[in-house]
């Protein structure tokens, strides 16, 4: 009887989106880049039935009822998978960070997101890593459900709710914290693992914790959560089947996150050659977060051309170390401290910073499938989820090519296109 209502309950869930397709699409692209192989297939097709990927290749029969959409001039390439956005934030120079904590109400900034998560999708990422509602509480795990309850549209949502600091470590700093809204949950030694499973209850998929940050305004970041705390908050998130990201910037930071087994590390600013060591043979995962850089030091009054700010020369020396040492990187951007829709940034600049524009694109979808554990998606193979993008040009070539957004299936369903 349980097992029935189960089904009942599974079956009232699914989304119009899974029940409306019934016609198949055979989808013609030019090339197609399958997510993992360098190398594009030129005239390869792909069947799209119901929310799946049914067939891949190059000699694909037509089903009877198939709408076929031909792509010339473009490649056919995986839906993309932010690493790192914050749909609850918009860019500082709108609004600097403690405004938006402080004084948007939560009806505005929840307004917003969902602006953010239709700009996020027709950019061509069908997923996102939510890192911190950044003081919106637990809306993030509303806004996922609105969209896969086909209410909305915006990406698949990986959120962490409103993750984790140590206690006064976090902003906004304003003269009597007891009377300011805070940017996260503040939890320290026992309370700690508290908070963790507190947030997974309330619908974490992820857990976010602030390994170090500046303790009062104008300071260099230092370490917030000492080794222990930090260990106890990863098997706690571990034993519930939940990843972690800790956002570091120092190389102390960073050491605790990776020795505590966190799984990826977000910005890693101050990374070391010896740290990135650590992170290689630790297996965890860097997300730069290189275009949140960017961004910042804009805002600051950088053109972009030499003199280089500092923080930038910095990034770009650990972003190099870490490579060096093969640490495995992820694509995140940090976007909401620049333009949702503005994705690509990111992956413009890994590749302007050394990485071949292949490389770049399988970070963002089979590279990030892996490191989230998201073995449905990020990649063009049968029986994956038929999330998939077409764009003009070939990014394999010129990463730029995935601004060129021409066409967007989420769940075998076209969200943007013909
Ligand atoms: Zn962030």
């Amino acid at each position: 009887m349980r097992l029935l209502i189960a089904l009942l309950m599974l079956l009232a869930a699914a989304p119009p989106a899974a029940a409306q397709s019934g016609e198949p699409l055979l989808l013609r692209p030019a090339r197609l880049y399958d997510g993992l192989d360098a190398r594009p297939h030129i005239g390869w097709s792909v069947l799209v039935q119901g929310d799946h990927i049914a067939a891949v290749g190059p000699d694909i029969a037509t089903p009877a009822g198939a709408r076929i959409i031909d792509l010339p001039g473009m490649t056919l390439i995986p839906g993309m998978i932010e690493g790192h956005s914050h749909l609850f934030l918009h860019p500082y120079n709108e609004t600097s960070w403690d405004d938006q904590v402080l004084r948007e109400p939560l009806a505005l900034r929840t307004a917003r997101a969902v602006n953010h998560a239709r700009a996020t999708l027709q950019a061509g990422f069908t997923t996102t890593r939510d890192l911190g509602t950044e003081g919106a509480g637990y809306s993030d795990v509303g806004l996922k459900q609105a969209i896969d309850q086909g209410i909305i549209e915006g990406p698949r949502m990986l959120v962490v709710t409103r993750a984790i600091v140590a206690t006064g470590a976090y902003g906004p700093k304003i003269a009597d914290p007891d009377f300011a809204a805070r940017g996260a949950e503040e939890a320290d030694g026992p309370g700690l693992v508290v908070a963790v499973r507190h947030q997974i209850s309330a619908g974490a998929d992820w857990v976010k914790l602030y390994g170090d940050y500046r303790w009062r305004p104008g300071e260099p970041s230092r370490p917030t959560f000492s080794l222990e705390e930090m260990q106890a908050a990863v098997a706690a998130a571990h034993s519930a089947g939940r990843k972690v990201a800790v956002h570091a910037g120092t190389a102390e930071g960073m050491r605790r996150a990776i020795l505590a087994g966190a799984d990826t590390i977000e910005h890693g600013d101050e990374g070391t050659p010896e740290i990135f060591r650590l992170m290689k043979v630790h297996g965890t995962a860097l997300c730069p977060t290189l275009a949140a850089s960017d961004a910042i030091a804009h805002y600051r009054g950088w053109n972009g051309a030499a003199p280089e700010p500092q923080a930038i020369t910095t990034k770009r020396a650990s972003f190099a170390a870490a490579r060096a040492a093969g640490v495995t990187l992820c694509m995140g951007g940090d976007v909401g401290v620049f333009a949702h829709g503005e994705n690509a940034r990111e992956m413009e600049l890994m590749a302007g910073w050394g990485m071949s524009p292949a490389d770049v694109l399988a970070a963002a979808t089979s590279g990030n499938a892996r490191i989230f554990g998201l073995d449905d998606r990020g990649a063009i193979r049968p029986g994956l989820l038929a999330d998939l993008v077409a764009v003009e040009g070939d990014p394999t070539v010129d990463i730029a090519a995935v601004r060129s957004v021409r066409l967007v299936i989420k769940g075998g369903r076209i969200v943007k296109g013909p």
